[in-house]
């Protein structure tokens, strides 16, 4: 088995026969002339490997599709033109007709509004928490036949405790679908953990540039096929053009990642002997509560997102995205940018304030996606930032 970083160059390479390209060419078009094998493959609809229409396949999919599977250790892959509709083609086709999903409320405010919807395509949901499996096994009910949480949850990185709740799954029969997108193949392999399936918003960490929407699913090759069904159902199919920017993207997946962890690993451990910070919440810090299960799952480092609340509340965090000059405050993460945003008005907006300190989102929280500019600059930039701020928690209102 070749390691990460080579199958992040080379797995999927599609290979030209006529000049020998050693890019993957972008096939940019919607249809290809019937040949034997197509109209073989309409008569058995087995037309996911065949040249025929680009909705159903397209050799730009298929090397994309190839690289992860290979970073993934699956069989077989899918890609999507969204996370979403990665989410929502697998979720539907696994768990149809009628049946039941124990998730968890914390996941992602996309995938949290879509749970919440699926009692109108007669799928069933109940909350539970991938932290504390024997939570999720008293959700299991007789139809239940997916569990679906995050390898690592957003803003507070909570660790799914992957080995035992795929045990819970192998023992009830379900499937365990893991949605990696905190953390990439680069850092943790579901599959190789006991999960069925990996879906991944493809925004994120595998293309890497915050400059291509694209999802993606993983496993094995049965389940893959009946995804693949619902993809060219729903029609969320993902466009030669973004292929080929995605596959470019992933090519430097294992450099990235390996910039990514160890700066948030550097910023964070920092950040927690900053007075103006109140907490950091990082899996590789020994402060964090999973600190061992991380350790032990995620020897490659722990991802390149740091949540940390400020002691001067809202107040503090409002100035302090005003204050910084290198991390855009934008929405988003796992682009070689570094990226801010506080989850108060942003993924966490729609809940009441009560409801946001319930699952420990205070007001003085920032979400960080460290990017993979210089250390150092990040670190003087925060510091500067954090020097800027009032001195007393809470002291003055800079905001009325
Ligand atoms: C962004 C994100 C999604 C949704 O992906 P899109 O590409 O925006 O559709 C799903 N899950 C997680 C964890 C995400 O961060």
């Amino acid at each position: 088995m070749r390691l990460p970083a080579t199958l992040a160059v080379h797995a999927g390479q599609y290979h030209d026969p006529i000049t020998g390209a050693v890019g993957t060419p972008v096939f940019q078009t919607t249809t290809f002339r019937f040949t034997e094998e197509a109209y073989a493959a309409i008569a058995g609809q087995t037309a996911r490997q065949v040249p025929l229409y680009t909705r159903y396949g397209n050799p730009s999919q298929w090397a994309v599709q190839e690289k992860l599977a290979a970073l993934e250790g699956a069989e077989s892959a899918l890609v999507f033109s969204s996370g979403m509709a990665a989410i929502s083609s697998t979720l539907l086709a696994l768990a149809s007709p009628g049946g039941h999903i124990v998730s968890a409320q914390d996941v992602y405010g996309g995938t949290f509004t879509l749970l919440n919807e699926l009692h109108r395509y007669g799928l069933s949901v109940s909350w539970a928490d991938p932290a504390d499996p024997a939570s999720v096994e008293a959700a299991i009910r007789p139809g239940t036949r997916v569990l679906f949480f995050e390898s690592l949850s957003n803003p507070l990185l909570k660790l799914a405790a992957l080995p035992q709740l795929a045990a819970i799954a192998r023992r009830h029969g379900l499937l365990l679908v893991i949605d990696n997108t905190f953390l990439s193949p680069f850092s943790l392999r579901p599959l190789e953990l006991g999960a069925d399936v990996v879906v991944h918003s493809a925004s994120k960490y595998l293309n890497g540039h915050s400059d291509v929407i694209a999802g993606a699913a993983a496993g094995p090759k049965a389940l893959m096929d009946q995804v693949w069904r619902e993809l060219i159902r729903l029609g969320g199919s993902l466009d030669p053009h973004a292929c080929f920017l995605l596959e470019r993207g992933m090519k430097t997946l294992a450099v990235r990642m390996r910039t990514h962890n160890a700066q948030a690993l550097a910023l964070a451990a920092w950040l927690e002997t900053q007075p103006q910070v109140r907490r950091v919440f990082y899996p590789g810090l020994p402060s964090h509560p999973q600190h061992a299960l991380a350790a032990d799952l995620l020897p490659g480092g722990a991802g390149g997102v740091v949540a940390f609340e400020l002691a001067g509340g809202k107040e503090a965090a409002l100035r302090l995205l005003d204050l910084v000059q290198i991390p855009q405050p934008a929405t988003s993460l796992g682009g070689v940018e570094s990226l801010i945003s506080l989850p108060f008005n942003t993924s966490h907006a729609p809940l009441p304030p009560e409801a946001q300190e319930a699952v420990g989102i205070r007001p003085g929280l920032v979400r960080l996606s460290v990017g993979i500019e210089a250390l150092e600059d990040l670190q003087a930039d925060l510091a500067q930032a954090l020097q800027g701020l009032p001195e007393a928690a809470g002291a003055v209102s800079l905001r009325g």
